[in-house]
């Protein structure tokens, strides 16, 4: 059942723009409208980047997404923003399809912090990659950068966006990621762009077989070829169905109702969603709280399908992409396009927690708090943040014991932490947020909730 929402101060992420132009101009792209000659080309500077910074810091912003358009078209920033992230301790990652890399440049960019590149390939088959991305020899081109990344250390994960003309091609495009070295694929449905007035008549849909097609595939490459898997787009939990096979697939939500992202455009212009058009005002002039601010009805749970306020999974569902309702049903409130009701939910979703790991924490196991995980008050709760973009709301009272025990680098356990807050305390090991002391002490990281970017106090019991 839906729940009040918790309201945050600013979003844990925000995706900025570094240049409003890229070298290519994917079909599906929500900039496919934009028009690339050079009089509209705005890049960030180095300038603004600082005022931006100064207020990232102020807001307590967690995580920053240095994308574009493409932002080795603006390489001095990109460099320069990768190392101002660093120094004030804000993780952050790279939008990049990388068909600008060379060895120097990425090696510039490693040495300015940047250990992550979320690329864009579309398929394994050159043919429908080059038609997607509008551009011939850029599937040549992308693959050259990928590898010229990982030869540089970098971790990689691929996004495909998928929609008619590749969604048979998940799992081949899977093996030959893997092979490149890759750690992740996302597996992302498109999200037809408002401008487009009957998306279910265009090749840019994904309808409900679709769906069920790619989602075989995408599981089929995490257990065939062992790399992770994910979408940027969720999936409504009721089209999974049975949610421990899809398990990597459950709990993204929609990061811009949790608030927990904020996108940014060069000159400052704020969405909440990436794909949305409308501008909530300009962080230069309000700053990144005021343009939050003004962005409550996506937060305080005004978009949520009413049809959804009975499932038990949404506030891990958050009712499926609000942005794929916009574009077929023309209200931010609509029913998503592959949403085919609660009922369709055959298998839960159960916390990973197993019998091995119980018996730890009944017999005294001490835990730590690591200072990977970073905290930040909000009005009656706080927010936690595990690594990357990975965050969650947590009640003041945990919070500020866990606080405590980070800073006086303390050891608790479960007689600490409160015999009646067992639950908690597994659901913050399963979610990484505490580390045992003995390291022989450890579950199958498979079935832990590292990287997912769930709330596992949102999980039904
Ligand atoms: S019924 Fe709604 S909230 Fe529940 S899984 Fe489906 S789309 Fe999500
Ligand atoms: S509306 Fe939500 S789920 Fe859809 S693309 Fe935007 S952030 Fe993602």
């Amino acid at each position: 059942m839906a729940q009040k929402r918790k309201i945050l101060s600013a979003p844990v992420t925000i995706n900025l723009e570094l240049i409003s132009s890229c070298n290519i101009k994917c079909r599906h792209c929500y900039n496919f409208w934009r028009e690339n000659n050079d009089q509209n080309i705005i890049k960030l500077s180095k300038e603004k980047f600082d005022r931006f910074l100064e207020m990232a810091i102020d807001a307590r912003v967690f995580h920053v997404v240095l994308s574009g358009g493409e932002p080795f078209l603006n390489f001095d920033v990109l460099e320069y923003g990768l190392k101002c992230l660093r120094e004030n301790e804000i993780s952050h990652s790279v939008n990049s399809n990388l068909m600008l890399a060379n060895t120097d440049k990425i090696k510039r960019l490693r040495d300015a912090g940047m250990e992550h590149v979320l690329t864009s390939l579309n398929s394994f088959d050159p043919k429908t990659n080059d038609y997607i991305n509008n551009q011939n020899g850029s599937f040549e081109k992308i693959l050259r950068g990928i590898k010229i990344a990982r030869a540089e250390g970098m971790r990689i994960s691929v996004n495909m966006i998928l929609s008619q003309s590749n969604k048979h091609h998940v799992y081949k495009t899977g093996k030959l990621i893997s092979e490149l070295g890759c750690q992740r694929l996302f597996g992302t449905r498109v999200v037809p762009n408002v401008n487009i007035d009957a998306p279910d008549q265009t090749p840019f849909k994904l309808d409900i077989d679709d769906a069920k097609l790619v989602l075989e595939q995408l599981v089929n490459v995490n257990k065939d070829f062992g790399i992770g898997i994910g979408t940027l787009v969720s999936y409504p939990l009721c089209i999974l169905g049975d949610l421990q096979k899809f398990k990597a697939l459950v709990g993204r939500g929609c990061p811009a109702q949790r608030g927990n992202r904020m996108s940014v455009n060069t000159d400052g212009t704020a969405h909440a969603c990436v794909h949305e058009e409308k501008s909530y005002g300009n962080i230069f002039e309000i700053g990144i709280k005021g343009v939050f601010a003004n962005m409550r009805e996506w937060h305080d749970g005004s978009y949520l399908n009413k049809e959804c306020l009975t499932c038990d999974y949404i506030e891990v569902c958050d009712s499926g992409c609000r942005m794929v309702a916009h574009s077929y049903y023309g209200r931010l409130d609509s029913s998503d396009n592959l949403m085919i009701g609660k009922e369709y939910i055959v298998k839960p979703y159960k916390m990973p927690i197993d019998n091995k790991m119980l018996e730890a924490v009944n017999n005294g196991e001490r835990f730590i708090v690591p200072k990977r995980i970073r905290f930040r008050k909000e009005s009656g709760f706080y927010v936690v943040n595990v690594r990357w973009a990975n965050a969650f709301p947590i009640e003041t009272e945990i919070a500020e014991f866990l606080i405590n025990t980070q800073k006086n680098e303390k050891r608790f356990n479960l007689d600490d932490f409160g015999i009646t807050k067992k639950e908690i305390m597994l659901r913050l090991f399963m979610k990484d947020v505490i580390e045992p002391v003995n390291n022989n002490f450890s579950c199958d990281s498979d079935s832990k909730l590292v990287g997912a970017s769930i709330d596992p106090f949102t999980i039904p019991v």
